[in-house]
């Protein structure tokens, strides 16, 4: 099945500038800023600047540069918010949710980059 992007989403808005934001970092393919509804000391939100819905169509049809860029904006995040473990900061978690079992409420691919205080066990 293709993947729908709905570009009158909110993070679409968000980096047709359309919306502010509080910017932590921001490269060719990938922006990052502050939850509007932080759930932690530390919640950052890690999306592609591509039209893609979900981890997984990021995965299967973004360029290598893309992929690459995401994946090193999100080690960059947590080096410079200091929550890398073993640093003092204590370690971080990343969530993407995806799709209506995954309650996913923003349908542009976005990792949730939490930390700052103990997240607690979440798989049993
Ligand atoms: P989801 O449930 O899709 O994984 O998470 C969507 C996230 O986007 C939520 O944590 C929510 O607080 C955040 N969010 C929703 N609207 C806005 C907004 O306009 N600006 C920012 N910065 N975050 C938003």
């Amino acid at each position: 099945m293709p993947y729908n992007y709905d570009d009158q989403n909110i993070f679409a808005r968000i980096l047709r500038g359309e919306i502010p934001n509080k910017t932590v970092l921001e490269t060719e393919h990938t922006l990052a800023f502050e939850d509007i509804n932080p759930q932690a000391p530390v919640h950052v939100l890690v999306i592609p600047k591509g039209p893609y819905v979900t981890y997984d169509h990021f995965a299967t049809e973004a360029t290598d540069a893309e992929i690459v860029d995401y994946i090193r904006t999100i080690g960059k995040v947590c080096e410079m918010l200091g929550v890398r473990p073993g640093e003092g900061g204590g370690g971080y978690r990343t969530i993407s949710n995806a799709g209506e079992s995954g309650v996913q409420e923003v349908p542009h691919l976005h990792v949730h980059v939490l930390g700052g205080r103990p997240l607690g066990r979440m798989l049993q």
